[in-house]
């Protein structure tokens, strides 16, 4: 069922086109990954979602309603984490929290307490007094906790320490095997890799990949480390062979995925000692889209002495 679809929004700031062609469609019990880099327009896209903004053009529905027009019945539904939490200053950390979960119509005191104690925070201490760290989690406490159906958060773990982010991860794929919705937008590669079942990549206010992890990684690289009894020549001369190193005795390269076979066969003339594969990682796939072109074959930098 699908819980969020975006079609075609765009969102003008005067000249400035923040977003240009927006579509985004989100499933129930979907984790939902929303990347991209500082300035790309996830923030612009998620204050459409909860009807702060307008957007200028296109369509937004959640929950099959509009998301300006009907926020507040949506509202009712989904709990939202920004990046950057501001609190009031004189309440308590568990006043706060408390707010949060009655404006949301929301009851579940032990999930409540679970949580901040999983997230070792301090109840009791008044938000001024809080790190930024501590404020996220007050945040992250309060939307957990709430029995909403979409769980949308922006960039909810700046700020966090390892530890912290574990224990966020655990409460997306609790909130997953409930059945809910997550759009969690991030510029942490790993934490989106691990949890989401689908991505949006997202630059300069254009989508510019979406699909399932497994899509996606074809069209990345395959990583491999090699040993060879005999040296490799001109291997930076094969197509599909990119960022050539020397690694020891070995060295490592990657692959297009329509080049593997070819590239293999290549190699093995030559004797292998030694040979690691990993698979391609969305991050390589980040890097490319951020290099433009994303073609660097054609220098033959190190490697083939
Ligand atoms: P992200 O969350 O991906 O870092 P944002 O959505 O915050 O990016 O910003 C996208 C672009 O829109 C940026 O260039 C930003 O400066 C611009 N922008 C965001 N909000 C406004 C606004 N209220 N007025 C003018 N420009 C804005
Ligand atoms: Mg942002």
């Amino acid at each position: 069922m699908t819980i969020l679809k975006t079609v075609d929004v765009t969102k003008k700031f005067g000249k400035f086109m923040a977003l240009d062609g927006v579509n985004l469609e989100v499933n129930s019990g979907e984790v939902y990954g929303f990347i991209g880099p500082n300035g790309a327009g996830k923030s612009t896209t998620i204050r459409i979602l909860l009807g702060i903004l307008k957007a200028t053009e296109g369509e937004v529905k959640i929950f099959g309603m509009d998301a300006w027009k009907d926020a507040v019945e949506i509202h009712k539904r989904i709990s939202y984490v920004p990046g950057d939490v501001n609190l009031w200053p004189n309440l308590t950390g568990g006043e706060v929290i408390d707010l949060f979960m009655k404006m949301r119509g929301s009851t579940n005191n032990n999930r409540r307490e679970e949580l901040i104690r999983k997230f070792d925070l301090d109840p009791t201490k008044k938000c001024r007094t809080y790190s930024k760290g501590n404020r996220q989690k007050v945040a992250l406490v309060a939307a957990f906790s709430s029995d909403a159906d979409l769980y949308i958060l922006d960039e909810p773990t700046s700020g966090l320490d390892p530890l912290m982010e574990k224990v966020f991860q655990e409460c997306v794929l609790d909130a997953k095997r409930a059945g809910k919705s997550v759009l969690l937008s991030s510029h942490i590669l790993s934490e989106v890799e691990r949890l989401c079942d689908k991505v949006a990549i997202i630059r300069q206010g254009k989508i510019i990949e979406t699909g399932t992890l497994d899509e996606l990684r074809h069209l990345t690289r395959t990583n491999l480390l090699v040993e060879t009894k005999q040296p490799i020549p001109a291997l930076g001369d094969l197509i599909g062979v990119h960022n050539i190193e020397k690694k020891d005795q070995a060295i490592s390269f990657q692959v297009d995925p329509e080049e593997l076979d070819t590239v293999m066969r290549y190699v093995t003339q030559f004797g292998l000692a030694r040979l690691e594969s990993s698979p391609p990682k969305l991050e390589d796939l980040f890097m490319r889209h951020y290099e433009g072109d994303g073609d660097n074959s054609h220098t033959g930098v190190g490697g083939e002495s």
